[in-house]
């Protein structure tokens, strides 16, 4: 079994936000399910390059675009390797490969008739890239951003997106391309008003990828961009990886650029003749104060800062955890704090820390031998199938929340049954089970935080490949086990 899984391509017009991390989690998370489920599976990300407003904002700064995209990439890809980020392929727009494909896919295009020529009258937004219809002529500005346009008038190629609404409107009501289930609507309800062809070429834009016709115009960056998909894998020049890997399985996208995502993307697939995308889910926007968090209004939150005061995996662990994927969520410390404290310091670094100092002083740090508890194995089980459905549908927050469910269960567990007591003829069993559950723990958690999921798995004395698949959920544990260095891995925050 193959998984396809993308996430846009960040404009290096600025550097790694919260909203650029926060889909990225979501998709390395999912990644990393899958890879546990072995499947095959292949996660592309990487930096969209090409446009305008890169090449006005090197020349700011007074050096080439080339200069610019080198240096913001790998701040991209730097920020990927500290969170922990394991992506197959980081591809960038102004690869060559890249660029050969964007020729190909318009040429092919061309001489199939989807693409025609025409005359492009209308409004240009320079800070979105793209053509706009504005309110008022007399004063025009962007309706997405309010900044003023530019009145174009320029020969230009077409999309004959027009062609593909009734298309569109059938697939997007009966599959589930569209997800969450409520943006259908929203969609298909854009769609109804009408679909116009839409220019993919501009005539004086320099930076981009020059288009295969007579007169050398340079292809619309959205249309180049969105093209990596088929790139990334391999389309039209590494036919067995493509034929592997094709269609995405899933495409992560955020809620400000659906309509490219479930239009024109869509409908470019089918000028291609190819099988749809299964799922584009669309996630909300992290708020702080009821504003979304973006350059332009100055709200910015640092993922380095929270990196740095309360650790990587912590980090990853509140962007999933905390708001149903799908809809907006309030960022603060304060409920990064609290989140922290109560379910990362008290439930599991306590857990797990109260159970190995248990193991090294009754037992001289050997896993006691003794049969698993049955009630822990069923909860195991029920919890594995619950969170793994739950995965299945993108929905983070309560994937975790069916952890907590044996994570809470141990807890008490270990209180109800005190095996500190000198008396207590059950200690070994209480210890066995608990340690089977906490291992159990660290394999479910795992795609969310896997570097203290591993770290952990050196303390119980386990290896890194016994953590490795959900298949090992069946191993158990008795006896002969001896647990490896304790510390402290999450320290309460006032
Ligand atoms: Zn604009």
């Amino acid at each position: 079994m193959k998984f396809y899984i993308t996430t846009p391509l960040y404009y290096v017009n600025a550097e790694p936000h919260i909203g650029h991390t926060y889909t990225t989690v979501a998709a390395d998370c999912l990644a990393r399910f899958y890879r546990m489920k072995d499947y095959d599976v292949f996660f592309l990300t990487g930096t969209d390059e090409h446009g305008q407003k890169i090449y006005e904002t090197a020349e700011k700064e007074g050096i080439s675009p080339v200069e610019l995209t080198d240096r913001v990439s790998s701040i991209f890809k730097e920020m990927w390797k500290k969170i922990n980020i394991s992506y197959d392929r980081f591809i960038r727009t102004t690869e060559k490969e890249h660029e050969e494909v964007v020729k190909k896919v318009f040429k092919k295009l061309l001489d199939k008739g989807e693409l025609y020529k025409g005359e492009y009258k209308g409004f240009y937004c320079v800070h979105c890239e793209s053509y706009v219809n504005v309110e008022e002529a007399k004063n025009p500005v962007c309706p997405d951003c309010n900044r003023p346009v530019k009145e174009i008038s320029e020969p230009s190629y077409f999309f004959k997106l027009s062609l593909y609404q009734k298309q569109l409107e059938e697939l997007i009501e009966k599959s589930d391309i569209v997800k969450p289930d409520f943006r259908k609507n929203e969609i298909l309800n854009f769609i109804k008003k009408g679909l116009i062809d839409i220019s993919v070429t501009r005539k004086n834009v320099v930076w981009g990828i020059e288009s295969p016709t007579e007169e050398k115009y340079t292809i619309y960056v959205w249309f180049d961009a969105l093209l990596n998909y088929l790139s990334g894998i391999g389309y039209l020049y590494d036919d067995q990886t493509f034929q592997k890997y094709w269609p995405p399985d899933v495409q992560l996208i955020g809620k400000d650029i659906m309509r490219f995502h479930y239009i024109v993307w869509p409908a470019i697939i089918f000028a291609l003749n190819l099988p749809q995308p299964k799922k584009i889910f669309a996630h909300g926007w992290w708020i702080s104060g009821k504003e979304k968090i973006s350059k332009s209004k100055g709200n910015i939150i640092s993922p380095e800062y929270y990196i740095k005061e309360y650790g990587v995996d912590p980090f990853r662990f509140f962007l999933l955890r905390e708001v149903p994927f799908g809809l907006d969520g309030e960022f603060s410390e304060e409920n990064f704090k609290k989140r922290y404290n109560s379910d990362l310091v008290n439930d599991f670094g306590n857990l797990l820390n109260r159970s190995l100092n248990l193991i090294e002083k009754k037992w001289n740090g050997f896993l006691p031998e003794d049969e698993i508890d049955e009630s822990i194995i069923n909860l195991s089980e029920e919890v594995y199938k619950k969170y793994s459905e739950k995965m299945e549908n993108l929905s983070f927050s309560e994937g975790i929340e069916e952890i907590w469910k044996l994570m809470i269960y141990l807890n008490k567990y270990l209180d109800e049954k005190a095996p500190w007591r000198e008396d207590n003829e059950n200690a070994k069993k209480t210890m066995v089970s608990v340690f089977y559950g906490i291992r159990n723990l660290l394999i479910l958690l795992r795609p969310f935080i896997p570097e203290t999921c591993e770290k952990m798995a050196e303390m119980l004395g386990l290896e890194r490949k016994e953590i490795d698949k959900f298949e090992n959920l069946k191993v158990k544990y008795t006896g002969r086990i001896k647990i490896g260095k304790r510390e402290i891995i999450f320290y309460r925050k006032k």
